[in-house]
């Protein structure tokens, strides 16, 4: 089965064709990065009508790759949620409209089953169970992951996800947006034993996390090393370094209790903050020293993109679910309420 998948949730327009015997055949992402950099964040209206700029080219870019034509899609997958709702809207009524002029089915794809799946598409893919541990700009959970749709939520961040931190601490250093890739590559310059940052909550039992606390030990400690207001580069540097590592290192503790607790120990990591390579490196020597193993995608398959979308609804198709010929959306959406399926497509 071959199926075209969209992605436009936030502010990337991911287009994709994945084939469920040959795999992934092409992918395009359009970053509208430069877009909202001046804003120094997502302006949901400028996205919407920059995913409806891009998403045909792309699209035609995709099939030309492939050496494909329309008539032979035998699926079309969009995001449906959860995301900004205008943006959303973009890719659903495209796929929708597409799938019907087409008379192919279509599906509604949640974009973090999309992300939690995306380590299939490479080689060597991890057999279930496995516990997920998924970062992003708007997510910070840990999953046991028991097959497609078999989803129970260990734990997650009580206020800010992994990837916002990453990105308001860096907007405080006034690092370039967005701010998580900008500030891990500065943290390598720096040094990370300089000043302790606390590793939020791991000092008690469970597997929830905050970040929002270790932001404002970025902000105190801003305060106390700028002079007349100015930082200098290096201070930049050792606060990015500290930030990260105690990112990285909460992150690691809760991932290896939550492999203890439940006695899973193939890891796998996706989203935005998994293309972090500290963090990498860090949960494969925690995974190994489990006896366990670490997964994850090509870091440009851990931010958004279509090769995840058209993994997770080529999966979803083959098992005979469709979304009916209505375009909706589910900007909030629990990953938990999806239905299981079987794994039917290895990669
Ligand atoms: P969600 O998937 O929760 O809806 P999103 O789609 O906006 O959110 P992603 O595209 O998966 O998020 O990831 C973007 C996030 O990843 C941003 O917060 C960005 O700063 C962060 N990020 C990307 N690369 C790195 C890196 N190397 N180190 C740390 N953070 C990173
Ligand atoms: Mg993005
Ligand atoms: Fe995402």
């Amino acid at each position: 089965m071959r199926v075209l998948g969209l992605e436009t949730s936030c502010d990337e327009t991911g287009i994709a064709l994945y084939d469920s015997k040959q795999g992934l055949l092409a992918h395009r992402v359009y970053s509208q990065i430069a877009l909202h950099a001046e804003y120094g964040g997502v302006v949901p209206e400028l996205a919407s009508r920059d995913h409806v700029r891009k998403a045909l080219p792309l699209i035609r870019e995709v099939l030309h790759e492939a050496g494909l034509t329309l008539a032979e899609l035998d699926g079309v997958a969009y995001t449906s949620g959860p995301g900004l709702v205008g943006a959303l809207l973009v890719g659903a009524c495209l796929g929708r409209s597409l799938a019907w002029a087409l008379d192919l089915p279509a599906i509604g794809v949640h974009h973090m089953e999309g992300h939690l799946l995306a380590p299939m598409l490479e080689d060597n893919p991890p057999a279930f169970p496995f516990i997920a541990l998924l970062v992003s700009g708007g997510h910070t959970q840990l999953v046991q992951v028991d097959g497609i749709g078999r989803y129970t939520l260990l734990g997650e961040s009580l206020d800010d996800a992994a990837g916002e931190a990453f990105d308001k601490a860096a907007k405080m250093m006034g690092l370039p947006y967005p701010g998580g890739p900008a500030l891990s590559a500065l943290a390598t310059l720096g040094d990370e034993k300089r000043f302790k940052f606390p590793r939020p909550m791991t000092d008690r039992p469970g597997l929830d996390f905050s970040f929002s606390g270790l932001k404002t030990r970025v902000r105190t400690t801003i305060l106390e090393c700028a002079v007349d207001g100015v930082l200098a580069e290096q201070d930049k540097a050792d606060i990015s370094a500290c930030f990260q590592a105690a990112v990285v290192d909460t992150l690691a503790i809760k991932c290896k209790r939550a492999m203890q607790q439940t006695g899973i120990n193939r890891l796998i990591i996706a989203g935005g903050v998994g293309a972090n390579k500290r963090l990498r490196e860090k949960l494969r020597t925690t995974a190994e020293a489990l006896g366990g193993a670490v997964f994850y995608p090509r870091p440009e398959l851990c931010t958004d993109n279509g090769a995840m979308i058209a993994y997770a609804g080529t999966q979803r198709l083959l098992a005979g679910e469709h979304s009916d010929l209505a375009v909706s959306v589910v900007p909030r959406w629990p990953m938990t309420s999806l239905t299981p399926v079987d794994c039917v497509a290895v990669n």
